[in-house]
């Protein structure tokens, strides 16, 4: 019975050891969580700040678009506004090619063309060597060669507001050169198929912009020649 009661009592201090060693594990473990979890946090916060440093240094990134808005703010500055249309139509352009009547135009000018761009201009039918005519007064901005134009002109509105582009050209009147002043009417050139026109497609290709340079006589913003050709 005694032995029993040893034994029991035994049994009894090797389960209150047990708990206790069980007990004081679990409190360990309980305990080096929290430290182990601080350096985790630590860790992932080092890695988080340093995500969070990676957006701050993606800032000079805004910067190119601020730049980008500004010249998005220039080219709304530059943009077609009403005043453009009523200043050209006060200027009664002249269709520029010799003989040819208001309804024989064609409004051609958001017309897609090759390398996703648009026409941006129209074309006027003629046969080959056929006055072209200055549509305003101005003066001769640029001669100028190009691939897809052939032989071009680029003529200065007299407000130096506006190009009026001709391309496609056979060639040169006589006595045109840079700089040449211009009255409306003035033979400038002649009807061609110069540059991307097409063999024996001869037309002129005319066109009115805005240049977005003061002075520039290239890549402005483009203006509808049709309406105002059309106007009486
Ligand atoms: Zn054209």
């Amino acid at each position: 019975m005694r032995s029993f009661i040893r034994r029991y009592k035994f049994v009894l201090l090797f389960w209150a050891c047990l708990f206790l060693a069980a007990a004081i594990m679990l409190s360990r473990h309980n305990g080096s969580m929290p430290r182990n979890s601080v350096t985790n946090s630590s860790g992932t916060d080092s890695a988080t700040r340093s995500n969070a440093k990676a957006p701050p240094k993606m800032e000079p990134l805004p910067a190119p678009s601020q730049s980008d808005k500004a010249a998005e703010e220039a080219d709304v500055a530059n943009a077609i506004t009403s005043a453009d249309v009523h200043y050209l139509a006060s200027r009664n352009l002249l269709i520029p090619v010799q003989g040819v009547a208001a309804s024989q135009l064609r409004d051609t000018f958001n017309q897609a063309r090759s390398e996703a761009r648009r026409h941006d201009a129209i074309d006027i039918s003629a046969p080959q060597g056929t006055p072209v005519l200055a549509a305003s007064d101005g003066s001769v901005i640029k001669l100028f060669q190009s691939d897809k134009g052939g032989v071009t002109l680029y003529e200065l509105d007299p407000s130096s507001r506006y190009v009026y582009y001709y391309a496609h050209l056979m060639r040169y009147a006589d006595g045109i050169a840079e700089g040449t002043q211009l009255r409306r009417g003035d033979v400038i050139a002649y009807v061609g198929d110069t540059g991307n026109a097409g063999a024996g497609n001869y037309h002129l290709h005319f066109a009115i912009s805005k240049p977005i340079s003061p002075h520039g006589w290239s890549g402005g913003n483009p203006i509808n020649p049709y309406p105002l050709l059309m106007r009486k």
